[in-house]
């Protein structure tokens, strides 16, 4: 199946694919699979779960791992200790546990801290966290930077339980140890860079963001097998501090960043949606509305604000880096958000090969999209003398290509890249993109090495 935004005589990217050639279905089962291998496990921001999930994703792709110690001091941010846990559960005055972290690892309070108690249930109704509106679903929480414990349940379960006394185990560790990260890089002809980030922190949740990583992966995996202008690196990262600690570390090459997209929430059956960077107008922006523009399906796309994902970090103002966020329904808008509900069956194959081929075709559009400048710009040149024009009146399809010629040599004032002419000409970009390469050929028209924005 080829990419959604179609480009196909001109993509580097798109000849000799071999993932591309597999069929839809492969590559959906390829993303399901892969989420349905991390979904067991229990991640937090820290600790072994992060680590085995990076593990999974070495078998499919090169990865470095990066541990960051904990107490390094990140910005404002420090490195908390690491946190694991063996078990965890409540049980009644028989011995039966009737909540039990080794059931689903969501029961659990992310970073709560080590517990040994006996208490009333009035006692504990404080540490027990439920949704009362979806009484068959078990909410996810976290408490990492206060000190606390807690549990997540089932509200139908919590109505059964009798007053009485209970069992509170939680065998958790909270040392020092490091933050740990994925990283790959993808060295292309320049040291322009495009930025991948995902985050892994969350345990047994599908969409957010099991989602983003596959399909993080699976791109990765497709990057690499082409040659390609930019560079591309892919993150894998805890949520806030894990790309706070990434951009601390690395603050003296983030110029490099030219594009950069997070993967969050990829997988639900909700239509995609796109925000923008802080800039909002970054090539990426642009290139993000193009194809969706241009390919079939309905989006969303909507301004930059302060909350969200990494995307935060990103663009905060010290660093102001050209990167969107690429999701479906946004967090908070659907109901499964962060509880047991976003599960295998809540992510979609073909919405997850849906948003890997768009993402796909943006990288494919940044790859391609170039300022040129017309060598003949006083009056048009005279087309039919290089072959260029129709010899026959009349034929629709060598109309619209003669059309994104003239677009072009109009557009190529060494200000306006062939992405801006294809948005003002609202032709798809590989129809202004193969008329720019045949103008080339001709000599009526050179690449721009220094483009002046010249956005009117
Ligand atoms: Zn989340």
């Amino acid at each position: 199946m080829a990419a959604v935004y179609p480009n196909p005589s001109i993509s580097a990217m798109n000849v000799d694919n071999p993932l591309k050639a597999l069929e839809r279905e492969g590559l959906e089962r390829a993303m399901h699979d892969l989420i349905a291998e991390l979904y067991p496990i229990c991640r937090s921001i820290t600790g072994e779960g992060v680590r085995e999930t990076l593990r999974l994703i070495q078998k499919r792709m090169p990865l470095e791992m990066h541990e960051v110690p904990s107490g390094t001091q990140v910005f404002d941010w420090t490195v908390p200790l690491e946190w694991n846990v063996s078990d965890a559960y409540i049980s009644n005055r028989e011995g039966t546990r009737v909540v039990d972290f080794k059931a689903h690892n969501l029961h659990l309070m992310s970073y709560s801290v080590p517990a040994r108690k006996k208490m009333r249930l009035e006692e504990l109704r404080p540490h027990l966290f439920t949704l009362p509106d979806h009484p068959d679903w078990i909410p996810y929480r976290t408490s990492y930077y206060t000190e606390n414990w807690g549990f997540c349940l089932r509200h139908a379960d919590l109505e059964q339980l009798s007053d009485g006394e209970y069992n509170v185990v939680i065998d958790s560790s909270l040392q020092p140890g490091s933050l740990t990260y994925g990283e790959t890089y993808l060295p292309g002809e320049t040291t322009d860079e495009i930025l991948i980030s995902c985050h892994v922190c969350h345990p047994s949740l599908a969409n957010d963001n099991l989602s983003g990583i596959a399909v993080a992966v699976i791109l990765a995996q497709t990057i690499a097998s082409h040659a390609r202008r930019y560079s591309y690196r892919f993150l894998f990262v805890p949520g806030t501090i894990g790309s706070i600690a990434w951009l601390a570390r690395n603050e003296h090459r983030v110029s490099r960043v030219k594009h950069g997209l997070v993967l969050t929430g990829v997988g639900d059956a909700g239509k995609v949606t796109y925000k923008r960077s802080r800039q909002g107008h970054a090539e990426i922006d642009q290139a993000m509305a193009h194809v969706l523009k241009h390919a079939d399906g309905p989006y969303d796309i909507f301004d930059f604000s302060p909350y969200g994902y990494d995307e935060r970090q990103y663009c905060s103002p010290g660093f102001n880096l050209p990167v969107g966020c690429f999701m479906r329904t946004p967090h908070g808008k659907y109901p499964e958000y962060h509880s047991s509900a976003d599960n295998l069956d809540f992510v979609k194959p073909e919405s997850l090969a849906q948003s890997y081929e768009l993402c796909l075709s943006v990288f494919d559009l940044l790859e391609h999209n170039s300022t040129y400048i017309n060598t003949n710009p006083k009056c048009e040149p005279q087309l039919g003398r290089r072959g260029l024009y129709r010899a026959i009146a009349g034929q629709q399809e060598k109309h619209s290509k003669e059309l994104a010629l003239l677009w072009v040599l109009s557009g190529s004032d060494g200000g306006h890249s062939l992405l801006d002419i294809a948005d003002r000409a609202g032709v798809p970009f590989n129809q202004i993109f193969a008329a720019a390469m045949a103008l080339v050929q001709v000599g009526l028209l050179e690449e721009c090495l220094k483009p002046v924005k010249a956005h009117e």
